[in-house]
């Protein structure tokens, strides 16, 4: 707690309980979250926080806010927070050797996700009773009943998208509850009544994080692309109702944020701004230039290999002046790290120093604004937790009231010009996922010679800038 006096105060939802449920999510492969969770905590970046939030919960009533009831109803089922008998022990298996490493260094870590639904239960006090089942049940004795439920059943599921690539998963309620309230409850922070800065006092900018937040595939009844509940759109009113007017969303996923975007699609309070791969074919094949809308609505539809030289133009030319044109009071960062390189989609080639550079650029240039920095896609577990951490340091470091002393990613004594690529993953309790990774080296998916280190051919062609400022008329 050592921002106390700082002009920014920060907050960051996160702890052990947090990236064990946020890892119950299929797309995480049962490490990724912990692996941020581990870096945070091995880099003493948590030290700098004003606020931390370790328990987060979110209602029914607030999901209700942007999704349709029967969605949410089916969506937050009691019966689907427990281990269904199908569901092979193997599958809990990774989860289950993260949760025993963690436990060797935090006490607070739990043996099994019934343990996180009982503590989660304890400090939201609700009953821990598995209520009947309502909609997911495919335990029927009578099987003429078995036959018709089972077909309710997957016409449910098919009505709402909860197959493929978005299945409902063991405790699928207690995920959702927790992850969205991470998100929510940053604004919420006890004994500081958010609202927009006077231009004459900026004394009390507000900077929150939730790297397992930023779902913003997520429809109002319809789950897509791994998201279920837009924590994002429920933010956004959230904040409108608080009293901002201008508010800006920024996405950085490899894919586009067309949940947001439709949702906002109407609103003259909200401006979303999406960066993306737009290919033919390629997920959720939204996001071209032809359905943004005036300065509100604003799509920037990228090829395979975008870089950081396109990035850094593209924000100083296309993005920041966008952002000044609509004058925010609040921005909303979607920091989704699947455009880095060494990530398993191989698409974009951003390096982690690149988009973090780029991150802070436009915080920075807005001093106006409160900002909340999301988490989203991410495929290589252990790029992640590189990324989210570096990406907090900087953060901390540049917004701080006190620099911090040392940066545990560059060796001072090149003083940043011949930087050494040996800088080492320290010393943790997940370390052992660093260690094929040549030897728990940082930087190895950026490093030129490195086995890791895959550029791609880059097919984003110069004029991209010039065609983007003229369609947002941008001078
Ligand atoms: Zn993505």
């Amino acid at each position: 707690m050592t921002n106390i006096n700082s002009m920014v105060k920060f907050a960051i939802s996160t702890s052990q309980f947090q990236s064990q449920v946020s890892d119950l999510l299929p797309c995480n492969k049962s490490l990724k979250s912990q692996l941020i969770w581990g870096l945070l905590k091995a880099y003493k970046l948590l030290d700098h926080f004003d606020y931390i939030i370790t328990d987060p919960s979110s209602s029914k009533e607030e999901m209700l806010q942007f999704h349709d009831k029967k969605y949410v109803e089916i969506l937050l089922d009691e019966s689907l927070n427990q281990l269904p008998n199908e569901v092979a022990e193997e599958k809990f298996e990774q989860w289950k050797h993260l949760s025993e490493l963690g436990k060797g260094d935090d006490p607070d870590a739990f043996l099994s996700p019934n343990d996180l639904l009982k503590y989660y239960n304890k400090y939201t006090n609700q009953c821990d009773i598995v209520r009947k089942r309502t909609v997911i049940d495919t335990d029927f004795e009578d099987e003429e009943e078995s036959h018709s439920s089972n077909e309710d059943q997957r016409s449910i599921l098919k009505e709402f998208n909860l197959e493929g690539d978005c299945p409902m998963f063991p405790f699928f309620p207690l995920y959702l509850k927790v992850i969205t309230g991470a998100t929510l409850k940053l604004l919420d922070i006890p004994g500081s009544d958010l609202r927009p800065l006077d231009i004459d006092s900026l004394s009390d900018r507000f900077i929150g994080m939730n790297w397992d937040g930023g779902r913003h595939h997520a429809m109002k009844r319809k789950a897509s692309g791994f998201c279920y509940i837009n924590d994002i759109v429920i933010l956004l009113q959230k904040l409108r109702k608080k009293g901002f007017k201008k508010i800006t969303y920024l996405d950085f996923d490899l894919h586009h944020g067309d949940g947001v975007e439709r949702a906002m699609l109407y609103s003259k309070n909200v401006q979303t701004i999406s960066l993306h791969l737009y290919e033919v074919g390629f997920f959720p094949c939204t996001g071209s230039l032809k359905e943004s809308r005036g300065t509100n609505t604003i799509n920037l539809p990228l090829m395979h290999g975008f870089n950081d030289k396109n990035l850094n133009e593209l924000t100083a030319q296309v993005v920041l002046p966008c952002i000044q044109k609509f004058e925010p009071e609040f921005i909303v960062i979607q920091c989704g790290s699947d455009g880095l390189i060494g990530d398993s989609f191989h698409e974009w080639q951003l390096s982690i120093r690149g988009l973090t550079h780029n991150i802070i650029k436009i915080i920075k240039q807005f001093p106006q604004c409160h900002v909340i920095l999301l988490g989203g896609g991410g495929y290589n577990p252990t790029l992640s937790s590189r990324f989210y951490s570096y990406l907090t340091w900087n953060v901390l470091n540049e917004f701080g009231s006190e620099h911090l002393l040392k940066n545990p990613f560059e060796d001072v004594h090149f003083q940043g010009k011949d930087t050494t690529y040996d800088i080492l993953i320290p010393d943790h309790p997940y370390n052992e996922f660093y260690g094929d990774e040549e030897h728990y080296k940082f930087w190895i998916y950026e490093q030129d010679g490195s086995s890791l280190y895959k550029p791609l051919k880059n097919d984003n062609k110069p004029s991209l800038v010039t065609k983007f400022r003229e369609h947002y008329q941008v001078d």
